[in-house]
């Protein structure tokens, strides 16, 4: 026997490949500073776990209904419909384990071989990987450091073509921290108005954001609301990375499919872990208020240091809780640098390139770490760039 053909287009996530080789080496006595997983360091806020513990204690220990439990996704349809500034009902929202396998509904039930799919370079690894998977055809479209890492419009124009059958969005993003300005959004809800295609908007990100206002979504802008799949979920927002719970909000003509893939893959999300969810959404808010002062802080320092190594420049990122500084200046391609930094520095960080062409040259560190360890992580890196300066 061997794998299906199929399999050899399937990818994987750099963050867990780096993650692992770290492990390995600090099992071998080397100190690694991890900057490498994109998942907040704090612990869960203490009245969400305790929501948990009580679902566990009455007898949430059970299958729930394959959509989710109404109580959540009506809370989840208040939210969106308050914050989007649209209008949706429970019907809409479908509870996954974790935000990532809306991604995977999604494309799996809208998708067929050589469609078009439209997403971010560099972008989260999933989205490529799994419109390969489905033997679509890819349409990266780079993302421009001094656009502030939105889209290269020009480029998404002549992109879209008949065959477009999604358009993936993320913003606030992952790898760049960088957000699509309400202005740009608006100008792809034009491009897209008269087309035949649903916008996957991941908004994973929304809550971890450090402009004046929050970061628009395509949902809210008019038209936009029937073809569009806003992902997003409590793992980033309430540090709630293992306990596996995300949503998608969306038509529900598309909501039926999910359903059905959710049943013939999971059956249901956990339902104690969904008492925990509810408790995250509809209880107080302030632990979200405070993380994101810390990342602002973080965000401030690191940035400002790994601006003064020589070869880096790092612009401030506007959302989410990664840096991407540019370097280029190094001399060294991107990938070798970040092996360096692993292997010499004990800094864990990902290459650029593992997000696609567009990365190459940056290199994305989480900052989702003590102020210390990122202090610590910036002097090992100032100290090795003798190497390149
Ligand atoms: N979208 C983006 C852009 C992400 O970075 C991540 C997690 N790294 C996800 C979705 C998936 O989130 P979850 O852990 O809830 O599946």
């Amino acid at each position: 026997m061997k794998l299906a053909d199929r399999m050899s287009r399937i990818g994987v996530e750099s963050a867990f490949d780096v993650l692992q080789r770290a492990k390995a080496l600090e099992a071998k006595g080397k100190n690694v500073i991890h900057l490498e997983i994109g998942e907040p360091d704090f612990p869960t806020p203490p009245h969400i776990v305790e929501a948990g513990k009580q679902a566990l204690d009455e007898g949430f220990t059970h299958y729930g209904p394959t959509q989710g439990l109404p109580d959540l996704r009506e809370a989840i349809a208040d939210e969106i419909s308050r914050t989007r500034r649209i209008s949706v009902g429970p019907e809409h929202v479908c509870i996954t384990p974790g935000a990532k396998p809306i991604m995977f509904f999604a494309m799996l039930a809208l998708l067929e071989p050589g469609d078009e799919v439209i997403y971010p370079d560099p972008g989260f690894p999933i989205y490529r990987s799994m419109a390969n998977y489905l033997g679509t055809k890819l349409v990266p479209i780079p993302l421009l450091e001094r656009r502030g890492f939105s889209f290269d419009l020009d480029v998404l124009r002549d992109r879209i073509t008949d065959r477009t059958r999604m358009l993936i969005l993320n913003s606030p993003q992952n790898p760049t921290g960088g957000h699509i300005p309400e202005e740009d959004l608006r100008e792809i809800a034009r491009m897209v108005a008269d087309r035949d295609l649903i916008v996957l908007s991941d908004e994973i990100y929304r809550r971890i954001y450090y402009t004046d206002s929050p970061p628009a979504s395509i949902a809210s802008l008019p038209g936009m609301l029937e073809k569009t799949i806003i992902l997003d979920g409590f793992s980033k927002t309430y540090a709630m990375t293992g306990w596996r719970i995300g949503y998608g909000v969306m038509p529900e003509w598309i909501a039926d499919g999910v359903n059905k893939l959710m049943v013939n893959s999971n059956s249901c999300t956990a339902t104690f872990t969904q008492k925990a969810a509810l408790a995250a959404v509809s209880g107080p808010q302030d632990a979200v208020d405070a993380m994101l002062s810390e990342f602002r802080t973080r965000r401030d320092a690191f940035c400002a240091e790994l601006d003064r190594i020589p070869g880096f420049r790092c612009p401030l990122p506007g959302g989410a809780f990664y840096a991407f500084p540019n370097v280029e200046g190094t001399g060294l391609p991107s990938k070798e640098l970040a092996d360096i930094l692993l292997g010499e520095a004990g800094v864990a960080a990902l290459d650029g390139g593992s997000f696609g062409e567009y990365g190459k040259g940056y290199i994305r560190f989480s900052y989702a770490n003590s102020l210390e360890n990122l202090r610590e992580a910036t002097r090992r890196i100032a100290d090795l760039s003798k190497r390149w300066s």
